[in-house]
């Protein structure tokens, strides 16, 4: 079988063309391997379809030069001075956009998709939102979930609460099902939209969906259960603990849309049947039948909602067709009912291919709504859901999914063209995420899609899927939110989904914060924190609060850094950040989902566009260059641009290749510089710190001079210094060096002990150098007291008054792994908490400041292992160095950055109850406490893998019945593709921050923008050299920002300008605000 897979990946290798100019490697033929097992072994019904064309890349663009990734962020930093002409005015409109189950992973292949069908490699690509000026994460468990479904979670963005899971409109009081103990003054919550209504302003509801749908619902209606859309629905639910007789007290949901929303302006979507009863029939005009309503109440709702609006004196227009939708005019309709579909609408990818009728796109709907609500004076309140994104992942069709996200991105794209940014607050969300993900090494420009959807015409091909279940499950990880106009900067952080609802209704002045005059204003009459009232609901206080941080930002540009800290989790993508925190909280005996790491508290959060310049998924030697040197560059070098070739010795000239780090520019500045790993000090992600290779493996000369992967002899790479070298000479002025791989920097002849294991090592170099001597030797040279150490005991001995420079190599190779390290009977390693502390007690001391790279390694390795819990352990212990640096320096002078170098093919979802354990199995929710099964009867992890190890090759999917998952860190939880190694995954990463230039991370962001804003918030490098750094308000009016490098065209030097207009109109809205 393997011979067999072997040849047929070779004739068969679709995935990654294989030309000289990309060097193949050995992990690509893995990769590719992997996914045809998948294919044969998960996806036997598609088996049949693998046929073996050519590979196709789609083009990437010519203008991502190395200069590029500057006038990159120029661009990102002029828009986030914008917050300032934001707070100056409340919201007339607000646009609430939700993509239903649009996590990040959707989203990021969502955008690479829309780039890609305009024939573009896609990953530079951008959606609609991507460019809105604000952006924050979104936790979105329910009540009693861990993940959650649509109808509590629309709850939370459009009531401000959070409730039970398949509950609406209802807090969570109420008990789901039950009529009989529901209490509507007790159990309502009441959405922006119903305020709006009732403050005149014209109000909408937009969905692809049914009309009485989880998400469009809660706008109008409050019900103990999602599924009562129609009376039918309602007196035939078995799930629920009443009678028949006690469910008739409440009113299903299409009769309160009906009678609730009878204020509402447009209501527009799917579901007509569930208005109809049985004796009515309607045509489904996209099926060309005639089919039957399926209300049990005889009651024509339809009819209903005409006589209501003629009552209240409007001219109503009820439409079903496209065609009507096309001609209803604007002016003469108050009011718009539209149920465009007897049941759900269709999805996107089949809608457009169709050779008859088409129903109306979400772009159309929002159009047309947009026409009739503008008409009203007071302004407008609207909610759009694209609905079937959701549909799509549930049923393992990715296609589907990625094309209603581009039919959502069209009605965003409606909705900002329509209106304008000075008094509409447009919001972009999703209620929860789907457990999808893309990965596994894809080239630049790979079809998002993969070869197989090709034979498929109409977007139904299923993609594989590790848990057989009927329907793919939601995930619990945070989603994205991305927001323009005003109020939009009140997003700017990790939120509360419920935090949505309510900063809407700040912005827009609707219910309590209308009555009580808590509103976003001019700044003449803006509150100050001081007037949150302690007598306030907690909830109500917390939210309070999220806003007040919103606007620290005015002091924040005040200042610039003086010193800078970027925290990097190697591999610690949205799904792990969400993971460890629940981790965290768990560790303290909590439910977990509500705990807080120390950088989801950080002021500013955005996210971070990760790809290669030549990989969808990248390498962390490549985004490493980009977060510390600025410039994107190709797969596996550190260091060099995208001109210097891999594993080319013979080409490389550092003068045309290099690339510098921000740290390099602080240490030569006189600032006290360190690098913090509990990976080696060779590897990708420190390495760029101080060295420039065209190859992250040579990590010394043993690996430079074995290394077969080269085109160069082993005589023209020795021109080229290997890593350890280039770290002892090139990092000479670097005040800490702290980290593993001590075998890297001694010769074979020298001995080493493992302080883990007490076993003697030698050393791996082939030069007979010994680094370690050499760099005292240095350090002597320039005068410098250095020390250096080996042991936990040594390291913690420092007296950091008596020291100039420090080498800590801590472990032979990487660093124990933090859940092992801390459950070790014998040895311990010092922890990277505690090696942040040493290190900041000896860089505080240089009175000029200091820039500093921590790096969290092993999060990366234990999930390339499929072995979660080492890597969230990781997490927690990377969040311990966190915390520790809050407290040892000053948000005032300090900038630190948290962000991960990419993600990985690692979910958590399942609907797990509220407070399972995170590494454990998913419990069912239903009483007692048991575990749930999927459809082969087997149990399931609420975590697993897209790929690695724990895959089973040939068989059927493990039994783990009998395992404890989380009572073990050799455990290896489920993957779907075999490889030796898990792989990282493409989507975008968060990125948080605080402290001066925190306020200019607000957006989607390329990778290189972390280095260029440290750069500019501590003055280094180019912005030193220009004097185009943060500064105080007072300078910045009178000082040019002189010219951007590689300015040489027109347009960037009317972009000069521009920059220059916005500086100076940041400072004039400062003095007005100081002066309050
Ligand atoms: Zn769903
Ligand atoms: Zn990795």
């Amino acid at each position: 079988m393997r011979a067999e897979l072997g040849k047929l990946t070779q004739t068969c290798d679709w995935l990654a063309p294989n030309t000289p100019k990309r060097g193949k490697t050995m992990q690509d033929q893995r990769s590719t391997r992997g996914l045809l097992l998948a294919a044969l072994f998960l996806l036997t019904i598609f088996s049949n379809e693998v046929s073996c064309k050519q590979p196709k890349l789609y083009p990437q663009p010519n203008y991502e030069t190395k200069e590029y990734w500057t006038r990159d962020a120029q661009q990102s930093m002029d828009r986030a001075s914008r917050v300032l002409q934001q707070l100056r005015y409340s919201a007339k409109n607000v646009i609430l956009f939700i993509g239903d189950g649009m996590g990040v992973s959707t989203v990021t292949a969502g955008r690479i998709l829309k780039g890609q069908l305009k024939n573009s490699s896609g990953e530079e690509a951008s959606l609609a939102f991507d460019e809105f000026d604000h952006a924050g994460l979104i936790r979105t468990y329910n009540m009693d979930r861990q993940t959650p479904d649509s109808a509590s979670t629309a709850t939370a963005f459009m009531c401000g609460v959070k409730t039970n899971g398949y509950m609406l409109g209802v807090n969570q009081d109420a008990k789901l099902g039950s009529c009989s103990t529901y209490d509507s003054r007790q159990h309502d919550v009441v959405s922006f939209l119903k305020f709006a209504s009732e403050q005149g302003k014209a109000t909408g509801v937009l969905t692809t969906d049914r009309l009485t749908g989880a998400t469009p619902a809660p706008a109008y209606a409050s019900s103990v259960s999602r599924q009562w859309q129609d009376d039918t629905d309602r007196n035939t639910d078995d799930s629920s603990p009443d009678s028949p007789e006690q469910r008739r007290r409440c009113p299903d949901i299409a009769t309160q849309l009906v009678d609730r929303a009878v204020n509402f302006t447009v209501l527009m979507g799917g579901g007509r049947l569930k208005l109809l009863p049985k004796n009515v029939t309607t045509m489904d005009q996209f099926g060309g039948v005639q089919v039957n309503g399926t209300r049990s109440d005889g009651i024509n709702l339809v009819e209903r909602w005409s006589s209501l609006q003629r009552q209240l004196g409007r001219r109503p227009v009820y439409v079903e067709t496209a065609d009507e939708l096309r001609n209803l005019r604007a002016d003469q309709a108050d009011s718009v009912l539209g149920l465009l579909s007897t049941e759900k609408m269709r999805y996107h990818s089949t809608n457009i291919r169709s050779e008859g009728y088409r129903e109306p796109s979400l772009a159309d709907m929002t159009r047309k709504a947009l026409e009739v609500l503008r008409k009203n004076s007071n302004g407008f309140a609207l909610m759009v859901e694209g609905a079937r994104i959701d549909s799509g992942h549930h049923a393992n069709q990715a296609q589907r999914a990625l094309y209603d996200v581009l039919a959502f991105d069209e009605a965003v794209q409606v909705a900002t063209e329509m209106t304008s940014i000075e008094d509409t607050l447009i919001v972009v969300s999703a209620d929860h995420s789907h457990v999808f993900t893309i990965g596994h090494y894809g080239y630049r420009g790979q079809p998002i899609l993969g070869k197989m959807v090709s034979k498929s015409s109409d977007g139904s091909l299923q993609y594989p899927a590790l848990v057989p279940r009927h329907s793919e499950s939601h995930s619990a990880e945070d989603v994205a939110l991305f927001a323009r106009g005003p109020g939009a900067h009140l997003f700017q952080s990790v939120h509360q989904q419920s935090y949505i609802g309510h900063v809407i209704m700040k912005a827009g002045c609707l219910g309590w914060y209308a009555r009580t005059g808590n509103c976003l204003q001019d700044p003449e009459s803006a509150t100050s924190a001081a007037t949150v009232d302690p007598a306030l609901p907690r909830m109500v206080r917390h939210r309070l609060q999220s806003m007040d941080r919103a606007s620290r930002v005015l002091q924040e540009l005040r200042y610039s850094a003086k010193n800078v800290i970027l925290f990097i989790g190697d591999g610690m993508g949205v799904s792990t950040v969400t993971a460890g925190r629940i981790l965290k909280g768990q560790l303290k005996n909590s439910s977990g989902e509500e705990a807080s790491l120390a950088f989801d508290e950080f002021d500013h959060a955005g996210l971070i566009r990760t790809y290669n310049l030549d990989r969808q998924t990248p390498d962390s030697a490549a985004t490493a260059t980009a977060f510390l040197c600025g410039v994107k560059t190709n797969f596996y070098t550190l260091g060099v641009n995208q001109n210097a070739k891999l594993g080319s010795c013979s080409t490389y000239d550092s003068r045309q290749h290099d690339v510098v780090s921000f740290l390099k520019l602080a240490s030569e500045q006189g600032r006290a510089t360190g690098v913090v790993t509990t990976s080696r000090l060779t590897g990708a992600t420190p390495a760029p710190a101080f060295a420039s290779c065209v190859s992250r493996r040579w990590q010394d000369d043993t690996d430079r001079d074995t290394d077969s992967s080269s085109e160069d002899t082993v005589e023209q790479r020795r021109d080229c210094p290997d890593i350890a070298t280039q770290m002892v000479d090139r990092g000479v002025n670097f005040t800490v060096l702290m980290g593993g791989g001590r075998l890297k920097f001694l010769p074979k002849n020298v001995t080493t002990v493992d302080q883990v294991t007490g076993r003697t090592y030698r050393g791996t170099r082939s030069d007979g150098v010994n680094l370690v001597e050499r760099w005292k030797t240095l350090q002597g040279q320039f005068g410098r007291r250095a020390q250096y150490v080996e042991t936990a005991d040594d390291l913690r001995s420092i007296q950091p008054d008596n020291v100039d420079s420090v080498l800590a190599l801590t472990s032979i190779a990487d660093m124990q792994y933090h859940v092992i390290n801390i459950n070790s009977s014998g040895y311990r390693e010092p922890s990277l908490a505690d090696m942040t502390k040493k290190t900041l007690e000896v860089l505080t001391k240089n009175p000029k400041g200091f820039a500093l790279l921590v790096e969290g390694g092993r999060i990366d390795n234990g999930h390339h292992g499929n072995r979660a819990q080492r890597a969230l352990y990781e997490v927690v212990a990377f969040d311990e160095a966190i915390q520790t640096a809050m407290e040892m320096t000053s948000i005032e002078d300090t900038l630190i950055v948290v962000s991960a170098d990419h993600s990985h093919v690692f979910t958590i979802g399942y609907y797990g109850r509220r407070g399972q354990p995170v590494l454990g199995k998913v419990m069912s929710s239903e009483e007692p406490l048991r575990y749930a099964t999927a459809s082969d009867g087997m149990q399931y992890t609420a975590v697993s893998y897209g790929d690695g190890p724990g895959a089973e090759v040939g068989r059927p999917r493990r039994n783990i019945s009998e395992d404890s998952p989380e009572s073990s860190y050799d455990y290896r939880y489920p993957s779907l593709v075999p490889r030796s190694t898990e792989s990282h995954a493409g989507e975008d990463v968060s990125v948080m921050a605080r402290g001066p230039g925190a306020q200019l991370f607000h957006s989607v962001h390329q990778q290189s923008y972390i280095a260029h804003v440290i750069m500019k918030a501590a003055c280094l490098g180019w912005y030193a050299d220009t004097g185009n750094c943060l500064k105080a308000p007072e300078a910045v009016s009178t000082t040019s920002p002189g010219d951007i490098p590689t300015t040489t065209t027109k347009s960037a030097v009317a972009k000069v300008s521009r920059q220059n207009v916005s500086l100076i109109m940041s400072a004039a809205a400062l003095i007005v605000l100081r002066s309050l």
